[in-house]
């Protein structure tokens, strides 16, 4: 990789959540492979889940590290250890966590102050708006980061800044969002997603974050300017600021290790699920991962269970949270033992990465989060929809309506953060197995569908490659330009 000798030193403040810190490691790799030098700042037990990938990163000469900053539990009540939103014993601690977050300004700031070389700009994660005051008073520019794409962003944007979802009387009715490019319908919840907060202190935080925003220099995005130009372009318009997409990051990845150590240490070497994809035929598996905080509920994991199996498709089914019923229910069934053969369950963390780009792989069922949508895209694979929460539902609509690579699950009603895992609509069996079987199909549609894919791949690969000269390559040179030009005018 050609680096660009820069003398700068980027800050990256990711946010507690897999779906948010992983993006912003890969993020700091590829500052660093310009010859920036980078400071992530986590938690200690967020910073041990990327030890290996940041010594390895070290190891190859890069100038990165992770700095530790002790999250305030007990001073706001959460138990030891939790230290991200994964780790809450329940979602409605949430809110703690939010609180704990509020708390790191003072301690943030000393620790910047503190670094040498003095840091020449934070990546923020939008939820810590005190970053922009810690940038003003160090006299640094600061970038934003919010996680989702362009395209749930600008949706987002709307749903927050116009009184269309006040205009829309009722939760179930199905509403065109205004001023998109492609003609998209969604319900008042599924729009709402986190735009405005679910509690006090999230609207608080949000109506801070929009202030805060105002001043970023720009916004860095997991996209590719190929995936969705015209929300590239929209986005920017409506934010009226620069927009950088940088992705997809997790194509930064390149050695074994990386990819399966990817936000923690995979759950493969037990299970031996490598051996077995080897073993199965191209394109013929369909894997199932609900992400880092979404999981099934124990009536909607039987039918989940029950859907595959019937579906006669080999599957890969990792869960990271399970219940005592439901760990009953399978041994009650016997259902390990009936599907054996076809398709296997692991319990704990997917190395996703790894398992989308084996040639296995022929369709992911997924919660739809933005770095599984764009990691299911990066590596061809069309997908079966299930969407729960947050932007989820927008970025479903995204895969189906403006992409058009995935078969719906059938999931309408979407639930709030605090309520992962109660969802009141539960996914039947019979859906389950059509949506599965509609995706693998070779028919018209189905091969429809993977051509798509198989064009977004090569979009995704161009876009990161600099001998290309791919846009998202440009794009982290404009980003570092921009860096050091205002970095300039703001210390003279
Ligand atoms: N992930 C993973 N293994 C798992 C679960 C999640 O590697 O078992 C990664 C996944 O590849 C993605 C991130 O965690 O990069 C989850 O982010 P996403 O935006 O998809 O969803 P969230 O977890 O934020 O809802």
């Amino acid at each position: 990789m050609a680096s660009q000798p820069t003398n700068l030193h980027f800050v990256l403040f990711p946010l507690m959540a897999q779906g948010h810190m992983i993006p912003m490691v890969d993020m700091a790799r590829l500052l660093a492979e310009r010859g920036s030098m980078v400071t992530i700042v986590a938690s200690p037990v967020n910073s041990n889940r990327f030890r290996s990938v940041i010594k390895r990163a070290a190891e190859a000469k890069l100038k990165i590290q992770i700095l530790e900053l002790q999250l305030p539990l007990a001073e706001v009540g959460l138990p030891e250890g939790c230290e991200n939103f994964d780790l809450l014993p329940s979602p409605a601690l949430g809110v703690n966590m939010v609180l704990a977050m509020n708390m790191l300004e003072e301690p943030a700031e000393k620790m910047v102050r503190g670094l040498c070389p003095s840091p020449s700009c934070i990546i923020s994660d939008a939820g810590f708006p005190w970053t922009n005051d810690i940038a003003k008073r160090l006299k640094i520019p600061r970038v934003v980061f919010y996680g989702p794409g362009c395209f749930p962003l600008l949706c987002m944007h709307i749903a927050t800044n116009t009184s269309i979802l006040d205009e829309v009387d009722s939760d179930s009715k199905y509403f065109v969002m205004p001023g998109l490019p492609d003609r998209i319908e969604v319900t008042k919840p599924q729009a709402w997603t986190w735009g405005k907060g679910d509690t006090k202190e999230s609207t608080a935080l949000f109506e801070r974050m929009q202030e805060a925003n105002k001043d970023a220099i720009g916004i860095v995005v997991n996209s590719f300017e190929e995936l969705e130009p015209k929300y590239v372009e929209e986005l920017a318009k409506a934010k009226d600021k620069k927009v950088w997409c940088i992705g997809p990051v997790s194509l930064s990845n390149k050695s074994f290790q990386d990819r399966a150590e990817r936000g923690d240490k995979g759950a493969i070497n037990g299970h031996d699920c490598l051996k077995w994809l080897d073993s199965r035929e191209s394109g013929s598996v369909i894997y199932v991962c609900l992400g880092s905080l979404s999981y099934a509920s124990t009536e909607q994991a039987i039918e989940l269970g029950l859907g595959l199996e019937s579906s006669n498709i080999p599957f890969l089914w990792f869960i990271r949270k399970t219940s005592e019923e439901f760990e009953a229910w399978l041994s009650k069934e016997g259902y390990e033992e009936r599907i054996r053969g076809r398709g296997l369950m692991v319990r704990g963390w997917a190395p996703q990465i790894l398992i989308l780009s084996h040639q296995a792989i022929g369709g992911f069922v997924t919660h739809c989060g933005w770095n599984s949508t764009l990691e299911g895209i990066s590596s061809g694979i069309p997908m079966v929809t299930w969407p729960q929460f947050a932007e989820q539902f927008l970025n479903e609509r995204f895969i189906i309506d403006v992409l058009k690579i995935g078969v719906k699950i059938g999931v309408e009603v979407s639930v709030l953060f605090t309520q992962i895992g109660e969802s009141k609509e539960i996914i039947n069996r019979d859906g389950v197995k059509e949506a599965i079987q509609a995706l693998m199909k070779n028919d018209e549609e189905g091969e429809a569908r993977r051509k798509r894919c198989r064009e977004l791949v090569l979009k995704a690969k161009r876009a990161t490659e600099e001998a290309e000269g791919g846009s998202s390559h440009r794009n982290i040179t404009s980003m570092i330009q921009a860096v050091t030009e205002e970095l300039i005018s703001l210390q003279n």
